[in-house]
């Protein structure tokens, strides 16, 4: 059997052996962090994905592997996937998939998810923003369908940044955090529940708003809910999202880089007052955008240094078989 090599980078981590199968693996998660899976392969080639399951094999999140050079003579393939912020704490299944000889393998593993609380709020809409969130509108359905769409792209050559992101925007309030439990009340007396995917940074109209790392314009455009609205694609399946813009200073294609203008500070759409909505999604996971400022996603210099380890046999003592069977199986454990 092929010797691959499967990290599980986070804060707090586990190495993990079955056979000539390795991992290193998080002993837990947290509710809107993202974490990533790096694939060492002696030999590349294997098509490799993984995923978030419950224990009942529900999937919840699920993310293919992507190329990254990492010297000359080193190439590992990463796996970028976010836990979603609606999880309650409990256990889940990581699997891992690849194919061995024609047939697909899944290699799982128990993890835990920590506690996180999130905040609740009431939000107050009048009568034109309770119009624009309750009235059916087949253009909004159309805006819709085009923007998932978009975020449902995996382009594994989409490899644009490997720093910290930075704010969008200078001198700002946050108004609302990521995963708040949000209440609409309508001016009809009615309300709604839903969850807020981003962070609300309040500032005054016009303010620039400045792309947080390098990346590639894959969406400008108005829309009825959101406003003025850009997404920018930084690695396969990670875009950030901005709405409620005053106006927009990038088109769809336009590379960026840090710090370039984007658009300006504004309150376009469904919105309450002047400021940026900023979200992160990582295959479809809306993550809280501030753990992107703390680390890069994708850090060269440290996934080398894991792999040294590896070969260099410093972590043989954390080997253990703590995975009960490599499961050769078809394609219908991908349920
Ligand atoms: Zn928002």
């Amino acid at each position: 059997m092929r010797k691959i090599i499967f990290c599980f980078f986070a804060l707090f981590s586990l190495f993990f052996a079955y056979g000539e199968i390795s991992f290193y693996c998080p002993d837990k998660i947290i509710p809107g962090d993202p974490f990533k899976i790096v694939v060492y392969q002696a030999e590349s080639g294997e098509d490799i994905s993984g995923g978030l399951y419950t224990l009942a094999g529900k999937r919840l999140t699920e993310a293919a592997s992507f190329p990254l050079r990492l010297n000359r003579n080193i190439e590992v393939d990463i796996i970028l996937l976010g836990v979603p912020c609606f999880l309650s704490s409990d256990e889940y299944l990581l699997r891992i998939f690849w194919k061995e000889n024609n047939s697909s393998c899944c290699i799982e593993r128990k993890i835990k998810l920590s506690k996180r609380s999130f905040v609740s709020e009431d939000i107050k809409l009048d009568r034109a923003n309770t119009v624009i969130l309750t009235k059916p509108d087949p253009r909004k359905a159309e805006e819709r369908r085009e923007f998932n769409k978009i975020l449902g792209v995996f382009d594994v050559k989409a490899v644009f940044c490997d720093e910290c992101f930075v704010f969008p925007v200078k001198n700002f309030v946050e108004t609302s955090f990521y995963g708040d439990r949000r209440v609409f009340l309508y001016d009809d007396g009615k309300s709604s529940r839903s969850i807020h995917y981003g962070l609300d940074m309040a500032s005054d109209t016009g303010t620039p708003v400045r792309a947080p790392a390098d990346g590639r314009v894959v969406y400008a455009k108005e829309r009825i809910v959101t406003g003025n609205s850009v997404i920018i694609e930084h690695l396969p399946g990670v875009f950030s999202i901005y709405f409620h813009m005053d106006s927009l200073k990038v088109k769809k294609g336009d590379m960026v880089s840090r710090g370039r203008l984007i658009g300006t500070v504004g309150s376009t759409g469904l919105s309450t007052g002047s400021h940026l909505h900023w979200q992160i999604n990582i295959s479809g996971v809306p993550v809280e955008p501030k753990t992107l400022l703390k680390a890069p996603l994708i850090d060269k210099s440290r996934i080398m240094s894991r792999i040294s380890s590896l070969s260099s046999g410093e972590l043989t003592d954390w080997f253990c078989n703590a995975v009960d069977e490599v499961l050769h199986t078809s394609d219908d454990t991908k349920n």
